[in-house]
């Protein structure tokens, strides 16, 4: 994919002899969204050339790419979270086939295929059991509301392609925005999209469920029909790792990292001023709803349902799904941001939390010592008590 990069450097005095801090900024594109850097590094002057003053923000871009490659994706077969899938299809009599998105598997087609029920055992790695398990821990909490085991249901409903193929589609896309308004189904044509099929949303549902999953032994043990999808999740593990890169290099004394909805933030400004993060308005293309003022090291996701979705018949057709219907999640909320200290339990919660509505999810929040943002549809805002401290109105709603 294009990068669209734009660099930038800026010396910050520190007022120590020769030392200066520099500023690094870049915007590029990894595990499918808008990666945001700015980071402050500390150097003698002179002592680095203009290629190895970026060489920070380079390595965080690669740390996104092995994550995504080595570990999350679902779309390349030797991930993970791919090897799994891909060896439950195998096993299952599917051939695994990632340009299937959006199509139903003709799973009923192979006489040969062992029943779907029938529970496959497949070896992870440590770190990858590991991150598993809280996972799995944040599904017992929210009751289910958030599961990465909505593989099958997220490919037949297919809306990332379809929030790119309208018009309509989606604020704050997370493709290029040469790409939006391609297709078949341009301008108009949002009735011609095909939505799945209540049936269809039936069979994939049987496919899904977490609790129907083991983990034990550096095993994850689930039913041959099942697939799994991080997309809940991979940018808050991502901010996990680029905080791992960042405490490793005392060179970087303060940073902000946007990946998609999730961020980190790390250290402090030169001009010991708070970190600023600002909020997506839900319904304001581009606008800001408010801002959150941070200081040291936080973890912040949000979900919305404008991130991703097609508007038919004046419903709004999301990508966050409530496991209990199959269908995009209504809950009241059209969005949700979480503040804590982990990027793994932030991004889980947010989509939780979407999920749950108002209620659940503010007591989801507090369960976990998180403070939540919860913007309902009509407007009306609820917030912990912590992130009244921290969170300003910008704009209003609805
Ligand atoms: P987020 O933007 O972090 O809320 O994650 C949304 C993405 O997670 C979607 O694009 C799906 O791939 C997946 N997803 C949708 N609904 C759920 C859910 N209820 N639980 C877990 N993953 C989900
Ligand atoms: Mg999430």
């Amino acid at each position: 994919m294009a990068a669209a990069v734009a660099g930038g450097l800026a010396v910050w005095l520190s007022g120590c002899g020769s030392i200066s801090t520099q500023q690094q900024a870049l915007v590029d594109t990894a595990m499918g969204t808008i990666v945001s850097q700015t980071l402050y590094v500390q150097q003698e002057a002179g002592q680095k050339t203009e290629k190895e003053e970026q060489s920070e923000t380079a390595s965080i871009m690669r740390i996104l790419t092995e994550l995504e490659q080595q570990e999350l994706s679902w779309r390349i077969a030797d991930s993970e979270v791919g090897r799994i899938n891909a060896q439950v299809m195998r096993n299952a009599g599917e051939e695994p086939n990632y340009d299937w998105v959006g199509k139903e598997p003709e799973r009923e087609q192979n006489s040969g295929r062992i029943p779907r029920e029938v529970l496959i055992s497949v070896s992870i790695s440590p770190p990858q059991y590991e991150l598993l398990s809280r996972i799995w821990q944040v599904s017992e909490d929210s009751g289910g509301a958030m599961d990465v085991t909505l593989g099958r249901l997220s490919r037949l409903w297919n809306l990332d392609e379809l929030a790119v193929l309208t018009e309509n589609g989606s604020i704050g896309t997370t493709m290029a925005d040469g790409e939006r308004g391609q297709g078949e189904v341009a301008g108009d044509g949002v009735e011609k999209i095909n939505f799945p099929t209540a049936e269809q949303i039936q069979a994939a549902l049987a496919d899904c469920g977490y609790r129907r999953v083991q983990l034990s032994d550096g095993m994850i043990t689930l039913p041959a029909g099942m697939q799994l999808d991080l997309g809940a999740v991979g940018k808050g593990i991502a901010c996990d790792r680029i905080s791992a890169y960042l405490h490793s290099q005392p060179q970087i004394t303060g940073a902000v990292v946007a990946v998609g909805g999730s961020v980190v933030t790390y250290g402090q400004k030169p001009d010991g001023s708070p970190w600023k993060v600002a909020i997506m308005h839900p319904r304001e293309e581009g606008g800001y709803l408010g801002v959150l003022s941070l200081e040291g090291e936080h973890y912040i996701s949000t979900s919305g349902d404008y991130e991703r979705y097609v508007m038919a018949d004046g419903v709004r057709y999301h990508h966050i799904f409530d496991p209990a219907t199959g269908y995009p999640a209504h809950s009241g909320l059209c969005s949700v941001t979480i503040v804590c200290d982990s990027g793994l339990l932030a991004d889980a919660l947010s989509t939780a939390c979407f999920v749950l509505g108002p209620e659940q999810g503010l007591a989801l929040a507090q369960v976990y010592g998180a403070e939540a943002l919860l913007v309902e549809e009509d407007g009306g805002l609820h917030m912990t008590k912590g992130m009244e401290g921290m969170y300003k109105t910008y704009g209003n709603l609805p």
